[in-house]
């Protein structure tokens, strides 16, 4: 029983210094940020977010920040690369049957990055590590995400060998399948997460036409594999856990954008009708969300009014009855929704871009600004609040805060060319105060280093 983990090699900790892990992570998140595949809903990222942060504040890396993603892809698949990004398949979202299921499969993922599995093996290659590790885990991520852009012979070939050298060993996933459910038991979900979607996995996989799923291949899961999570599953307790109703309504609002408009519609009422469903609001919330994309507003009322009987305060139900309330020209009355749903969920961010929206809609930039601020001083690193604000400046014609505003979003979405550009712009613009006029100066000088320091590296 000694001496559990097997020998993964020695490996010197500082293959990759923090410096450089940071600047890995900015170019990854920047291709995140540019890729049509990667989906942008805050109500989706911050599921997924919150979701992995509970994982990982049981880690012994909880002070570190892990970025997550979720990308349009209906393979049931989730990777984590280099600099502590981990993406999501849409198709694993959605074949997930519960909660711990999901969370079982970021529990796996974020036990390759606390291992320092990427960092071991490209410290086992000896590799010129910095310059590697980026063109890997970039070619890694274009091939995935946009496998148009990779369809040339040469990036293909460069991208797939790439991933042939990156791949896990069997060592590896067996050490993040059993950190991944001590993890799992810590945060308080079932440790049968696990074992139940790998086999809802390898169902899936004698329906797709014989192919194994893709996180099947990148992540083999052999039956030495599943008997070594059996195994260790003798040793938790059963455990029953409620899975929250945004679990089943975030599934239903991408069920509700990714599927063919009529053909989900008419899916889902017929669910309804036989009870065919895992959760009755989750599907119910599917449908509003389905006849909202339709545009049939008097039936998406009807969803959720019926929702509302059901379970009255979920955040996600009001921001889309507050959304629901404008296209129905009731502008007053979804100014009070956002109002009344903010001081119950104060940190939802769907609200704050709402609200802040509907305000510069309305004519009231003034008063969008003013809660763009007290946000920014919440999430100070959120682009959509940045552009929210210079969305508001251009309505009043703040020309210098405008341009300002736009260049820290483009900084928070990893575009420091961009970023410094805008910020150029903003410290030439001819409106803005002494006091406006110095911060945009010292702040293009700043971004101005840190894009030299970035050149420097890759020297
Ligand atoms: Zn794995």
């Amino acid at each position: 029983m000694a001496n559990e983990l097997p020998d993964l090699g020695s490996y010197t900790d500082n293959i990759i210094s923090t410096a450089e892990e940071d600047r890995i992570s900015k170019q990854i998140l920047y291709q995140v940020n540019q890729s049509p595949s990667v989906i942008h809903d805050v109500e989706i990222d911050d599921y997924l977010a919150s979701l992995g942060n509970n994982l990982l504040m049981n880690t012994s890396i909880s002070n570190r920040h892990i970025e997550f993603f979720i990308l349009n892809d209906s393979t049931i698949n989730a990777f984590a690369m280099l600099g502590g990004v981990v993406g999501v398949h849409t198709g694993l979202f959605l074949a997930a049957n519960s909660e711990s299921e999901l969370a079982s499969v970021l529990a796996h993922e974020i036990s390759h990055i606390t291992q320092k599995h990427l960092p071991r093996i490209i410290a086992s290659q000896q590799r010129d590590s910095y310059k590697t590790a980026l063109g890997m885990a970039l070619a890694i991520l274009i091939s995935r995400s946009n496998p148009q852009l990779a369809s040339g012979a040469m990036q293909a070939a460069s991208a797939s060998a790439a991933q042939n050298t990156l791949d896990f060993t069997r060592a590896h996933e067996k050490e993040a399948d059993r950190e991944g459910i001590k993890l799992l038991d810590r945060a308080g979900f079932d440790v049968r997460g696990s074992i139940n979607f790998f086999k809802t996995m390898q169902k899936s996989s004698q329906f797709s036409d014989g192919a194994a799923p893709a996180f099947l291949r990148t992540h083999p899961i052999t039956s030495d594999r599943i008997s070594d999570i059996e195994d260790r599953l003798k040793d938790f307790p059963y455990r029953q856990r409620v899975d929250s109703d945004n679990f089943y309504y975030v599934k239903g609002k991408l069920r509700a954008f990714l599927e063919e408009k009529s053909s989900i519609i008419n899916l889902l009422k017929e669910n309804i009708k036989n009870k065919s469903y895992l959760n009755e609001s989750g599907e119910h919330f599917a449908l509003a969300y389905a006849y909202y994309r339709n545009n049939q507003i008097k039936e998406t009322r009807q969803e959720i009014n019926f929702l509302q009987k059901l379970k009255p305060a979920n955040p996600m139900l009001l921001n889309l009855d507050a959304t629901l309330l404008i296209k129905e020209g009731k502008l007053n009355e979804a100014t009070d929704l956002y109002q009344k749903s903010l001081s119950m969920f104060p940190t939802y961010r769907a609200f704050v871009y709402g609200l802040a929206d509907h305000y510069i809609g309305f004519k009231q930039s003034p008063m969008a600004i003013n809660l763009l601020e007290k946000y920014l001083s919440i999430y100070p690193r959120d682009p959509n609040l940045y552009e929210l604000m210079a969305k508001a400046h251009a309505k009043l014609g703040n020309i210098l805060l405008q341009n300002e505003s736009l260049a820290e979003a483009f900084y928070y979405r990893y575009n420091l060319r961009e970023a410094i550009s805008l910020m150029d712009l903003a410290v030439r613009s001819k409106d803005g105060n002494f006091y406006q006029k110095s911060r945009v100066e010292t702040r293009l000088k700043e971004l101005q280093r840190e894009e030299m320091l970035f050149k420097k590296a890759l020297n």
